[in-house]
């Protein structure tokens, strides 16, 4: 779904409360990449209570620290914050804030915790929309007022995440299929940082969170770790913690923006699978399992033993994918059995006639044709 539309007074609006709340956004000359750091919860909303700090002021003290080494470094980048201060700004807001300057990426920083306070469990986590739900579910969790999350086995894969934490009512619209990938791409760098910044990985995870409002560009939330574990507390709270937690993003950043393309969308690459040409235009479906920055060898040990992997060109990087099948119900068997095993990010994508298409709309349209 694309950028919602304002009416004209509501433009004049926004524009104005822009100027006093967030008077915080700055310029860099020419395109600039403009980047969104919004620091979960703020004012009366605490978000997680540990049991000597509270999420709010240890997101907002990552964020600017984030904001701050972007702004030193990269003067081809825009940075909007959705609050630079201890304010409540409703969730609707945040997405509105984002989806005015044009952001280019939205970074949402949160930590995390348990209801159930078992004080043992710690790391990082970084979570993107997930890719398997379809229109009816979102209106479902509309409705429901709680997370969807569409996959059989995700009491498991979410484990330690509370649907009814304030974090639900944080996000991401439905979001474009282009979008979600370079979400997860983004995502997985994210983690890869904290890993390499000593930090625990939890892994990349997708999510249904409810909506209020879409934001129109590539969007995680991160979980900078756990509130209610005290030696994760205690690190979160410390300035070595919040500069090291803020650094790992800010390489992420980087890593990502040398990768991006403004202008280039498009899809080069191989062809669609030949399973496409008895049946013309239908999607084909196939199992993302890796991003490169280089072409690599086929038979290479990244592929983990699968064969024959297939790849695509989007946005400067490439891009292996395994299986090919225009039933998505076979593609979903495949990655199961043979994939989630090795690549526990893999996720589904669809092409049709050459190119890469949404996802979700591939899906609605198979479940048509059947
Ligand atoms: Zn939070």
């Amino acid at each position: 779904m694309q950028a919602i539309r304002f009416n004209i007074l509501s433009v004049v609006l926004f524009a104005l409360s822009l100027l006093s709340v967030q008077g915080e956004a700055f310029a860099a000359p020419g395109r600039a990449f403009v980047v969104v750091i919004d620091a979960g919860h703020g004012g009366n909303d605490p978000g997680a209570v540990g049991k000597r700090g509270r999420e709010k002021n240890i997101n907002l003290n990552v964020a600017l620290k984030l904001g701050r080494l972007i702004q030193a470094n990269c003067s081809d980048t825009k940075v909007v914050y959705t609050r630079k201060r201890d304010i409540f700004v409703p969730l609707h807001r945040r997405a509105e804030i984002a989806n005015d300057a044009k952001a280019d990426l939205f970074i949402s920083i949160h930590t995390n915790s348990l209801a159930s306070r078992n004080s043992r469990v710690c790391g990082t986590e970084t979570y993107t929309l997930g890719l398997h739900r379809t229109e009816d579910n979102l209106e479902v969790a509309k409705k429901e007022n709680s997370v969807i999350l569409i996959e059989d086995d995700y009491r498991q894969r979410y484990a330690g995440f509370n649907p009814n934490s304030s974090e639900s009512y944080i996000i991401f619209e439905f979001m474009q299929d282009k979008n979600m990938s370079q979400s997860v791409d983004f995502a997985k760098m994210v983690q890869r940082q904290f890993r390499q910044g000593k930090r625990i990985d939890k892994g990349v995870h997708q999510a249904g969170f409810l909506v209020l409002r879409a934001t129109s560009m590539p969007s995680v939330l991160i979980e900078l770790g756990y509130i209610t574990n005290p030696s994760e507390e205690a690190y979160l709270l410390s300035e070595n913690g919040s500069d090291n937690l803020a650094k790992c993003i800010y390489k992420a950043f980087l890593a990502y923006k040398d990768g991006y393309e403004p202008d280039n969308a498009s899809v080069e690459g191989t062809a669609p699978a030949k399973a496409a040409s008895s049946s013309s235009s239908r999607p084909v479906f196939k199992i993302q399992i890796l991003t490169s920055g280089k072409l690599l060898p086929s038979g290479s040990k990244a592929f983990r033993g699968l064969s024959p992997v297939d790849h695509y060109k989007e946005n400067g990087l490439v891009k292996y994918t395994y299986g090919a099948d225009t039933d998505y119900n076979k593609i979903l068997k495949l990655k199961r059995s043979k994939v989630d095993g090795k690549f526990k990010d893999a996720f589904i994508i669809a092409f049709k006639n050459g190119e890469k298409i949404n996802v979700n709309q591939a899906v609605k349209e198979f479940k048509k044709n059947k």
